[in-house]
């Protein structure tokens, strides 16, 4: 999106301001569907936990992609925007066996990642089919926090386990009709992805009445001008034939699964913020906005980078900026970045603010949540109102410890 329009929408909207562009998240979509053509039956499940306000999920249904859930409430939003269960996986972790059988009698297929449940599950629900997540230990990327194949990762079911996972199948007569994996939000090499995909289908060949093989996320996407991303086309020329040729193997044709989250909606995220206070110190200047990491947390909570701008100078001549949040607690954005020159008042943008970013923002401080805004074929419309007290108070119980006065 242009800045004119941004800053445009910041003046009607107020800020903070989340706006995100239908349009980049419909090209996205179509960038994987395109890369994965050769493949027969292909699904894309939207990970609902990166950006999961309903008209949102409405949009993606729109353009033909399931959803791929971790709650029940989750399951819910994505009913409440009309999909139906059959477009619906649920992969959940550590939850209990009560919430998973509640989401299984809904018609969601079930996604189950440890052996303790798969055996519980298959004991008490031998008929219902369920998908299998494996764990192949493979490390993507760097960042433990957000990769989840590696050896010591709480995610999935080792391959180091399978003769006791097949034991269990066998034993309870549980039909498996899915395998899975999701090795982390952080793959820069289709080679690792390719190697991951193997075991997958290794672990495959030992099922006789699978209808899909779900390989999960884990695209990368730029958060820098010449970052590395995932060559998603090249992937999709690898990846598909390799999945048909073991289709042919297999004896039946499957159905190729992928979950993404950030892939789909990062880039289509901005988040706008008003600069309140420019403040000089004898190191730096900091531009305080009217945020804190309880709108944005991912730079405090696992560093991440977000690319800023001043929409209001955008010909301005750079300076060197702190970008901090009025978080009573370190609340820092971006360190040592070169903006344009700011002045108070001034809109700055944080870009990649689809994925992983709404969905994670807070009441801390007793601060009230942004607004968002889908840009969608020219016009802006409001699909979450700003917050207010009353939305902050909304579930309290307020006690009365004062004495009511005794008249006589
Ligand atoms: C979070 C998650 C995803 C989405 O990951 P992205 O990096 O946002 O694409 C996919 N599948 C599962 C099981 C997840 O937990």
């Amino acid at each position: 999106m242009e800045a004119k329009q941004l800053v445009h929408l910041a003046e009607e909207f107020g800020s903070p301001l989340y706006v995100y562009d239908a349009q980049k998240i419909q090209s996205q979509y179509q960038r994987l569907e395109n890369a994965f053509s050769k493949v027969g039956s292909l699904r894309i499940n939207y990970a609902v936990k990166a950006l999961s306000n309903i008209s949102v999920l409405k949009l993606l249904k729109q353009f033909g992609a399931g959803l791929d859930t971790v709650s029940i409430q989750e399951v819910q939003l994505g009913i409440m925007a009309g999909y139906t269960p059959e477009r619906i996986i649920y992969t959940p972790n550590g939850v209990s066996m009560e919430e998973i059988e509640e989401v299984a009698a809904l018609g969601v297929q079930i996604n189950i990642d440890n052996l303790s449940i798969l055996e519980q599950f298959g004991t008490k629900h031998p008929k219902i089919p369920v998908c299998i997540r494996i764990n192949p230990h493979v490390m993507a990327g760097g960042n433990s926090n957000i990769s989840v194949g590696h050896i010591d990762s709480k995610f999935g079911i080792s391959i180091h386990q399978m003769p006791h996972l097949l034991r269990i199948v066998e034993n309870t007569g549980m039909h498996i009709n899915g395998i899975h994996m999701h090795t982390g939000s952080d793959i820069l090499d289709v080679e690792v992805f390719l190697y991951a995909a193997e075991i997958l289908f290794e672990t495959a060949a030992h099922f006789r009445e699978l209808e899909f093989i779900d390989f999960g996320s884990g695209f990368k996407v730029p958060y820098k001008k010449d970052d590395i991303q995932t060559d998603v086309e090249e992937l999709g020329t690898k990846l598909s034939k390799r999945f048909n040729n073991f289709c042919k193997e297999y004896g039946r044709e499957l159905t190729l699964c992928f979950e993404p989250g950030k892939f789909l909606v990062s880039e289509a995220g901005y988040f706008l913020a008003k600069v309140n206070v420019v403040k000089q110190t004898t190191s730096t200047v900091f531009a305080g906005i009217d945020s804190g990491f309880n709108h944005l947390i991912r730079p405090m909570l696992y560093g991440s980078y977000h690319h800023i701008e001043n929409l209001s100078n955008p010909a301005g001549r750079e300076r060197f900026y702190s970008i901090v949040g009025y978080i009573c607690e370190t609340d820092t954005f971006g360190s040592n970045r070169r903006i344009a020159e700011i002045k108070e008042g001034d809109i700055l943008c944080f870009y990649n603010a689809g994925a992983y970013c709404f969905s994670m923002a807070s009441n801390y401080n007793s601060r009230t949540r942004p607004a968002e805004v889908l840009w969608h074929e020219g016009k802006a419309h409001l699909i979450r109102r700003r917050e207010t007290i009353d939305d902050i108070v909304h579930n309290q119980v307020i006690l009365n410890f004062e004495k009511e006065e005794v008249h006589n």
